[in-house]
């Protein structure tokens, strides 16, 4: 018998209502793996203290939530290119007794949209500049997008995204105001909310974009996972886009969390489940 799992976990603030905890502990079960996920609640003054015990626990990996994915990256022995780039973490993995902190957040995005449309060589419109926005853009440009456009609505946070993506990255990105409802560029050819606009309990908050300006070839995307149907997706749908919910963002970042940690591909349907239930009960 081996009475010891190995650990992986989340270090935030608040930690209660984070569900990362029920997806990977199914995940887990389902793939016979003997791993546990630690849901931890801690504060800014004492991540140096969470990090130090994570590593003398053995570890393996963790993920890090608001507040922490910017301080994390000062108790890490290095970082993969896109976390670099975005300059935060969500994900650190213990490779070779070496702590490399990752950006997942994009990456799930990444993989969620690869099935259902290629980036390369794509116009991707991006409606905000915050820590989803960011890392989707970053990587979405890692990914072979030509060109980016980041609209938001303050104009300094959406201009200094797009001089990221232009100094760090091949893709032409450029930035335009956001004000009143936005007609989206006709040429877009994946269109991703990436506000925090329409997230439960705020579901009925309308993005303010002009509803006649959806491409109908495009795929249009949207980051709010609960919930997973917004009222932005059913408009895009309405234009004959087609869709794709925060939902299968956040089971990829998950999926992707799961394999740098176990090496295993998991089962995403058992995943989104989970998360199905939990966003319902
Ligand atoms: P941030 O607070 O960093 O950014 C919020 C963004 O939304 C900013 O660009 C902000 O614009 C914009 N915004 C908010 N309210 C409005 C409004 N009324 N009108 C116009 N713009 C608005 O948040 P995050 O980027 O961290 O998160 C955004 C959303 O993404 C959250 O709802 C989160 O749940 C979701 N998310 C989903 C993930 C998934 O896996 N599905 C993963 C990570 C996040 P401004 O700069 O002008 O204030």
């Amino acid at each position: 018998m081996n009475f010891l799992p190995t650990l992986t976990g989340s270090l935030s603030q608040p930690a209660a209502d984070n569900p990362t905890v029920a997806i990977m502990e199914a995940a887990y079960a389902h793939h016979g793996l003997h791993y546990r996920y630690i849901n931890m609640d801690v504060p800014p003054e004492l991540l140096a203290d969470a990090v130090r015990g994570a590593k003398a626990q053995g570890y393996v990996g963790f993920n890090c939530s608001l507040p922490h994915k910017v301080a994390i990256i000062e108790h890490l022995d290095g970082l993969a290119e896109s976390a670099r780039i975005i300059g935060a973490v969500n994900c650190a993995v213990k490779r070779n007794g070496r702590w490399i902190g990752e950006n997942t957040d994009g990456k799930g995005f990444l993989h969620s949209l690869t099935p259902v449309v290629d980036p390369t060589r794509k116009h991707v419109v991006i409606l905000g500049a915050g820590g989803a926005a960011r890392a989707i853009a970053v990587e979405l440009a890692l990914a072979g997008a030509t060109r980016v456009t980041i609209a938001n609505r303050a104009r300094e946070r959406g201009q200094e995204l797009a001089d990221l993506v232009n100094g760090k990255t091949d893709a032409k990105a450029s930035f335009i105001p956001w004000e009143g409802n936005l007609p989206l560029p006709a040429d877009a050819d994946v269109v991703v909310n990436a506000t925090s606009i329409g997230l439960a309990p705020d579901w009925q908050a309308r993005v303010p974009v002009q509803a006649d300006s959806f491409p109908a070839h495009a795929v249009v995307a949207d980051v709010i996972p609960n919930p997973p149907r917004t009222l932005f997706l059913g408009e895009a749908e309405a234009r004959g886009c087609r869709i794709l919910d925060g939902l299968g963002m956040l089971v990829n970042q998950a999926a992707t969390n799961f394999a740098f940690w176990t090496g295993v591909e998991p089962d995403k349907d058992v995943m989104r489940r989970v998360l199905e239930q939990v966003f319902t009960a």
